[in-house]
């Protein structure tokens, strides 16, 4: 569906929990208020939700959170999804702590695609940026991923003063391995606030610095804003996603779904539609058909709502008081 300025929005995040197995620093540093499971969409919610999304036009959808491998039957909702006419593309993004135990059901289930989070290397430095030493587990996640031949990108926020050097052992992980490595510029949302966020343009120059030969990579990657770049005899390619120096909204493609069904046209406002309400409005003897009008309005009203840009340079202006973890990242 086309919204009113002309972006064809078909894609949706689908967060299907606010809960997680990590606390990164600039997420969910610490133990934070919890929906009841009674305020969490159930899977039933989720899977009407995503085929009135089918309707308005949402043809790829990614399944977030918190961390969706902690909500027990995460894979066999992916299969649901991935039933619903309509629904091309259904892919996964995770911490990568459960991925080994459950990519047999994720493989079973049909998943499109995998992003893994990884901001470091360094056992030490992983711990510290995600709260657990854990850095063994996803990486056994990465490596069994990848010999399954699903398409695997690593996501990685760089943080000055932190992990900012971290890049160049993450740039090889390309090297040696059939994955894209990506690094995500800090947003100021959330926790996210409290960092400056590294600037892709200085880390493009750094690796243009120890890569002279890599070039450009016009290749279609996924389903967002990144830039790609190729280094000769790498297997994968390195990827920018420039939120804040760059300005990627003229071509933004997507709504957010939070794990409470509250419908998101921008990450950077908090305004929404509340889709639960919709669907737990009080009128039981809503049959499905009506329910899934009113879904599609819904929908609709919240892709008509996508402003032209978000406003990340200018802080004040955001409005969405949300943890990044709440509204599926
Ligand atoms: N737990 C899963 C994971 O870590 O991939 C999925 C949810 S997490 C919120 C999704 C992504 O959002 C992660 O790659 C994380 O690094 C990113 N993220 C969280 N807070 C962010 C912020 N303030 N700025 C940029 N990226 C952020
Ligand atoms: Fe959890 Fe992902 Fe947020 Fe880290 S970034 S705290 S793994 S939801």
């Amino acid at each position: 569906m086309e919204d009113f300025y002309g972006r064809n929005i078909d894609y949706m995040r689908v967060s299907i929990t606010d809960r997680c197995n990590l606390r990164c620093r600039y997420c969910m540093p610490e133990d934070i208020q919890l929906n009841q499971m009674s305020e969490i969409l159930t899977f039933e919610e989720i899977e009407e939700i995503c085929q009135a999304a089918a309707d308005i036009g949402i043809k790829k959808l990614k399944v977030t959170g918190g961390e969706p491998l902690v909500r027990l039957g995460c894979p066999e909702l992916i299969g649901k999804l991935k039933k619903i006419p309509g629904i091309e593309q259904v892919t996964l993004t995770t911490n990568g702590i459960l991925l080994k135990q459950y990519l047999p059901e994720l493989v079973e289930n049909g998943v499109d695609a995998i992003n893994v989070s990884l901001d470091s290397l360094d056992r030490e430095q992983y711990a510290s940026l995600s709260g657990k030493d854990r850095l063994e587990d996803v990486l056994e996640g990465i490596h069994a991923a990848a010999a399954c031949n699903i398409p695997l990108k690593i996501n990685s926020v760089l943080i000055p003063g932190y992990n900012d050097g971290s890049w160049e052992q993450l740039v090889e992980l390309a090297a040696g391995n059939p994955l894209d490595v990506r690094f995500i510029e800090m947003m100021p949302i959330g926790y996210g606030k409290k960092y400056t966020a590294v600037d892709n343009g200085t880390l493009l120059s750094q690796l243009q610095a120890k890569y002279p030969d890599m070039q450009s990579d016009s290749k279609k990657h996924g389903n967002g804003p990144a830039v790609y770049y190729r280094i000769p005899g790498f297997q994968g390619s390195i990827g920018f996603i420039s939120a804040v120096h760059g300005r990627f909204c003229g071509s933004c493609n997507r709504i957010r779904l939070t794990s409470q069904g509250k419908c998101k046209p921008c990450l950077c406002y908090d305004e929404s539609v509340d889709l639960r309400q919709l669907l737990r409005g009080g009128q039981e003897e809503t049959g499905p058909e009506t329910r899934r009008i009113l879904l599609q309005e819904g929908l609709k009203k919240a892709v008509s709502m996508k402003p032209a840009q978000h406003c990340f340079e200018a802080l004040s202006r955001i409005t969405e008081v949300k943890q990044m973890v709440q509204i599926g990242g």
